[in-house]
């Protein structure tokens, strides 16, 4: 730990949670004693395969469906390409149209942008200011071909809420199957897959304090789809490979208090989301609230600040202990500000300068207390030496150097 932090403060939830006490506990029997492969018939593989159904009816009961509808996979990232090349591949026709947005994951635009190179049809729909979706556009851009339409449920950068329940009625009526990552959702939207008119729908353990390295796919009994990864026909033959015994135990674990403290814990997060929305406007100058006011996920809160370079600003509260992201991501050495920022109308700079704080169910109103009252004095110290400052010009080659 550094020194002279006391503690270090994790407002980092939409990047991944801690593995809850009780999910940890649930999960050490199986990667120590009880280590058989579910497919075995013997009294080894009977206890695995118990556990593993034990877990697939916990995630029923988060979604309400039937537990048969529920395929475990590695995470979001693969049940986001199950779904989308899954039915884009079905019975190998490699033709038709597909809808999504500019806001979704890149778990979902990459794949998409994919199908594109083998002559699928592909509409990306563009988000408003404040980063939602026209349910109403989303039913213009169907077409005769349309086989698919992927829309998150709630977007991890700014936590919109998007209208999934209209977008599901709207794909019900045409018969078009309806994905929704909904990754960020769990924990914080009660879900109900059978009233929302979703037919697949991806989820992530480790968004919601389960472990990494697994995830599900929600797939509406007839569904047409074709698996991505052959095998030994695992999965109801859509994921084959030995099932990750621990990880779906842990994800199974995690589901149950998910569902169990949906009401309290939202409420806990919504209270202290709010304090810090209200609060950093009125602390920090010429300081902005990003995405939406009301439709938004109970524990984001997301800002922008004028003459400000994001990666200053996290380095800088990580020197005072406190962990958050900001709207651009250093991949391969560039720094690329952030696709979802972009196609809400953010400049460059406006994009660069922004704050993502996430609230998990384990933070408390004493850590807000902290960061607002460190956020100040760290936004000012870093204005007086910005290359964006207005008082001092930028030169040329200056700003935009990355940190790794
Ligand atoms: C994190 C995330 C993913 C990817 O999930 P992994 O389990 O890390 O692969 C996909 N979609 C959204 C919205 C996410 O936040």
């Amino acid at each position: 730990m550094t020194a002279g932090i006391k503690k270090r403060i994790y407002f980092d939830h939409s990047a991944t949670t801690r593995v809850l006490p009780e999910v940890e506990e649930a999960m050490v029997p199986f990667l120590t004693e009880k280590w058989g492969n579910p497919s075995s018939l013997h009294a080894f593989g009977r206890e695995a395969k118990i556990a593993v159904e034990e877990s697939r009816k916990n995630l029923a009961m988060l979604l309400n469906c039937d537990p048969t509808e529920i395929i475990f996979t590695s995470g979001g990232t693969e049940s986001d390409n199950l779904a989308i090349k899954g039915v884009a591949m079905y019975k190998g026709k490699m033709k038709g149209h597909i809808i999504t947005t500019k806001m979704e994951h890149h778990a979902v635009l990459e794949p998409c942008e994919w199908l594109k190179r083998f002559g699928f049809d592909v509409t990306i729909l563009p988000v408003s200011q404040d980063g939602l979706i026209d349910a109403g556009e989303v039913e213009r851009a169907i077409k005769n071909d349309t086989i698919l339409i992927s829309i998150m449920m709630a977007n991890n950068e700014i936590g919109t809420i998007q209208p999934y329940k209209e977008i599901g009625s709207i794909a019900r009526d045409r018969n078009i199957p309806f994905h929704t990552d909904a990754v960020q959702a769990i924990g914080k939207i009660p879900l109900d897959v059978k009233a929302d008119n979703i037919d697949l729908l991806s989820l992530s353990g480790h968004k919601f304090h389960g472990p990494k390295g697994i995830g599900a796919l929600y797939v509406r009994k007839g569904t047409k789809i074709e698996p991505i990864i052959q095998g030994g026909g695992q999965e109801r033959g859509l994921r084959s490979s030995t099932e990750n015994v621990s990880g779906i135990v842990g994800i199974g674990k995690a589901a149950e208090l998910a569902r169990r403290d949906l009401e309290h814990t939202s409420q806990r997060m919504k209270v202290l989301r709010d304090r810090i929305i209200k609060s950093v406007p009125e602390l920090v100058p010429r300081s902005y609230v990003n995405g939406h006011k009301t439709r938004r996920l109970v524990n984001n809160a997301h800002f922008r600040f004028d003459f400000i370079e994001g990666e200053g600003l996290i380095l800088q509260l990580d020197f005072k202990g406190i962990a958050a992201s900001t709207g651009s991501a250093c991949s391969t050495g560039a720094l690329e500000p952030s696709h979802v920022l972009l196609a809400m109308g953010l400049t460059h700079e406006q994009a660069h300068g922004s704050l993502r704080v996430t609230l998990g169910r384990e933070n408390t109103e004493e850590e807000v207390d902290y960061l607002l009252e460190v956020l100040p004095g760290v936004v000012s110290k870093l204005r007086e030496i910005s290359p964006f400052n207005e008082k001092r010009p930028m030169s040329p080659g200056e700003g935009g150097s990355c940190v790794q």
